[in-house]
């Protein structure tokens, strides 16, 4: 299991430093989240303006 980031995104970088183990980069297009980095901890979840993180 881990978040993933949906084309919701906007590209904000609002996400990026709410994630304790560096998991979030900066994609093309979107912002994008390692599978296997996450740690499934959701703390990204709520910096999210657009809800564009979602347990995957
Ligand atoms: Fe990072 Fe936690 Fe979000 Fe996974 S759920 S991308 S570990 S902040
Ligand atoms: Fe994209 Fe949401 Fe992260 Fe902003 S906070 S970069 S909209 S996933």
């Amino acid at each position: 299991m881990a978040y993933k980031i949906t084309s919701a995104c906007i590209s904000c970088g609002a996400c990026i430093d709410e994630c304790p183990v560096g998991a979030i980069a900066e994609g093309d297009g979107q912002y994008v989240i390692d599978e296997g980095s996450c740690i499934d901890c959701g703390a990204c979840c709520g910096s999210c303006p657009t809800g564009a993180i979602e347990e995957a």
